[in-house]
């Protein structure tokens, strides 16, 4: 029993109050079969959509099986429409992507009740409307007829007590339009009560009852001889249904199911989104990885050198930055080194040349670093061969010319051969190999075993024709003695070369943990600086999912609308969409993480770089593109979530 009492509809365009319905009541027994109808404007579709529980009157009451539900919530009559209610509407509001049975079933996702979604009812009410034959079609395999009885077997899905139909057959050929209305009648007579708007008098002619309207009001109420009245003793009272448990296990099941079905009915598109996603969670993956390689690399590098190391090197950057007056650099010499050892608490004093050189042994060639160093550069720098020896003080003195080789050299020149004891030309002098270098690997671009050690006063005087050494690394003996010594230096040069006081700082003393802390400060800005622009390409990503998801709200408006219709609530809506973006991050953020790892395998393999891929990165791009996927995802499923059903069903 239906009960509306003195309900008013005004809408608001602009300026003006249009007034939909002025005090209309009206009062429909269970079972009748009422046709509404009046000329375009007079307020049939407001009416029926205010009995549809669809809209809500501004002014009035109406009671529903004696429950009054003019102001219930939106979430209770979103239940109440699933439950009571069923919808035919002119335009039959099918979703096109989805087959018959599936647009027929599509109630039950919204359904409180989770006994019913595994109902077989959707094949036998298809069978009942007689397209037993159409069931896995889709929607624009099916003439207009069959679709509009599709739409009936969806409005029949959960039993509802009421069904209402919105011109059902204004869309359709004479002989279809006599089949859903003979349709209609076969439903009625089953106990279910008909409200049915229609501007055609043949097919009003045909119910118990003509409401007719004009300008919002009801002019005429009349029962017609056609059929008389089905009465039928009024069913209990409804409940609001039972309470629905947004988050319960099924419900978010249905919504991941919605969510995929739409995700795979627009391939494309998901595809690219997804790919926006990958790239950027690949990018975050590698170029943290670049970032932790080189972290790792260091500490590595610097793990084989002793702390209570000092460097003595002319201060290049004062002399690229002053002009070169002459005396404003400091070089130092042999005999400098020689000054510095006789420090107390100098351990061991190593100073060294470098330069580039052409390595030939037989036919091969190989072009790479020579460094002259003296016998101290084996404990100072941990540079004790793997195979035959270091090479002596008087070796060095005298000299001699014999060569310790890098692994990679060693490789190029003798590949599986054995060196030692074998004679190479470093830049067309002979030089006997004496002994291999350990191994140390690589320092991010550069690899550290490309290089050939000779003694000192070899490489300058007789290979580069050097009179000053580049460096000199000082090994001191206690940890605390370390500034002590350092000023020491300071002034023992300063002295040796009559540096005058203002030009003191052309000579610079560097402690090994100032050069490791300068090195892992810039290794750490060098991986935010990675690590922001592949951040900034997952923004651009999200962006682009937002862009998407907006896109897809709009155009699935009525879609929106017709869920609404059928019973999904504002949560419904809202959990699906956010479900949809959710998981093309996903999808991307798991395949951006396996191509991310691939990308660090690959350059760690092809270009020797040092990457190194830390879990840490993998949770944290996983939990990011999730993250990314409900940040932007959820505006455009709330604007979806917060549309009025009517609203949306009208969307053109
Ligand atoms: P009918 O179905 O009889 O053609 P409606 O119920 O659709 O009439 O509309 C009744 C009146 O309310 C019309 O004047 C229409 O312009 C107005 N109206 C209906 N819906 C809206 C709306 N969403 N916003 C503003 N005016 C509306």
């Amino acid at each position: 029993m239906i009960q509306l009492n003195n309900i008013n509809k005004t809408y608001r365009i602009g300026e003006f109050d249009v007034h939909a319905l002025r005090n209309v009541s009206l009062e429909i027994p269970d079972g009748e079969f009422t046709a509404i109808m009046g000329p375009s404007g007079s307020g049939k579709s407001t009416l029926l959509h205010i009995l549809g529980l669809l809209d809500t009157p501004d002014k009035g009451s109406y009671r529903l099986q004696g429950k009054e539900v003019s102001s219930l919530s939106g979430e209770k009559l979103a239940a109440l429409r699933n439950e009571y209610l069923g919808f035919i509407f002119q335009m039959f509001n099918l979703l096109p992507k989805l087959n018959a049975k599936e647009n027929v079933a599509l109630p039950l996702v919204y359904s409180p009740d989770p006994g019913n979604r595994n109902s077989s009812a959707p094949d036998e009410l298809l069978k009942r409307v007689g397209l037993g034959d159409r069931i896995n079609h889709n929607p624009n395999e099916l003439s207009g007829g069959q679709k509009q009885r599709v739409a009936i077997a969806r409005a029949l899905v959960k039993n509802p007590k009421v069904l209402l139909a919105d011109e059902p057959t204004g869309n359709l050929d004479s002989v279809s339009a006599g089949e859903i209305l003979k349709t209609l009648h076969e439903l009625n007579d089953s106990g279910i009560t008909v409200i049915m708007v229609t501007h055609e008098k043949i097919l009003a002619e045909k119910a118990n009852r003509i409401i007719k309207l004009l300008d919002g009001r009801i002019v005429s109420d009349e029962y017609t001889s056609a059929k008389p009245p089905k009465r039928i003793s009024d069913s209990a009272e409804i409940t609001e249904g039972p309470e629905v448990h947004g988050f319960a296990l099924y419900r978010i099941r249905n919504y991941f199911i919605q969510a995929m079905k739409s995700l795979f009915s627009n391939k494309v598109r998901s595809l690219l989104s997804i790919l926006g996603i990958l790239i950027g969670v690949a990018a975050v993956i590698a170029m943290l990885a670049m970032g932790t390689g080189a972290k790792e690399d260091m500490k590595k590098s610097f793990a084989s050198l002793g702390s209570n190391l000092l460097t003595v090197r002319p201060n290049w950057r004062k002399f690229h930055r002053g002009a070169v007056e002459s005396g404003s650099i400091t070089k130092f010499t042999i005999a400098d080194a020689e000054a510095i050892r006789k420090i107390p608490s100098v351990k061991r004093v190593s100073p060294n040349v470098s330069g580039r050189g052409q390595a030939v042994y037989g036919n091969r060639n190989w072009s790479t670093r020579v460094t002259g160093v003296t016998p101290d550069y084996a404990y100072i720098r941990a540079a004790e061969p793997t195979e035959g020896r270091f090479f002596s003080k008087t070796e060095t003195l005298t000299r001699s010319k014999i060569a310790l080789l890098g692994k990679t050299v060693a490789t190029e020149l003798f590949e599986d051969e054995d060196p030692i004891g074998e004679y190479i030309k470093i830049n067309r002098i002979n030089f006997r190999v004496i002994g291999i270098l350990p191994e140390k690997g690589a320092t991010g671009w550069r690899d550290r075993d490309d290089e050939i050690v000779i003694p000192l006063n070899t490489a300058m005087y007789r290979l580069m024709g050097k009179k000053f050494v580049d460096y000199i690394d000082v090994e001191v003996s206690d940890e605390n003695e370390i500034e002590t010594v350092r000023e020491e230096i300071r002034e023992l040069i300063v002295m040796r070369h009559n540096i005058p006081a203002d030009k003191e700082d052309s000579i610079e003393v560097r402690n090994m943990a100032e050069i490791r802390e300068a090195v892992s400060s810039m290794v750490k800005t060098f991986s935010w600086l990675l690590g922001s622009i592949a951040f900034i390409s997952l923004l651009v990503g999200g962006i682009g999912i937002m862009n998407i998801m907006l896109v897809s709200v709009t155009e699935r408006t009525r879609e929106i609308g017709l869920r609404k219709a059928i019973g999904a609530n504002n949560r419904d809506i809202l959990l699906q969409f956010v479900i949809e973006s959710v998981v093309i991050c996903l999808a991307g953020g798991i395949l951006g993480i396996l191509l991310g790892i691939g990308i660090s395998l690959g350059l760690a393999e092809i270009a020797g770089w040092v990457l190194k891929v830390s879990a840490g990165s993998v949770i944290l791009a996983f939990f990011f593109s999730m993250g990314i996927g409900l940040f932007f995802g959820l505006w455009p499923a709330r604007k979806a979530s917060l549309l009025n059903p009517i609203d949306a069903l009208r969307y053109e």
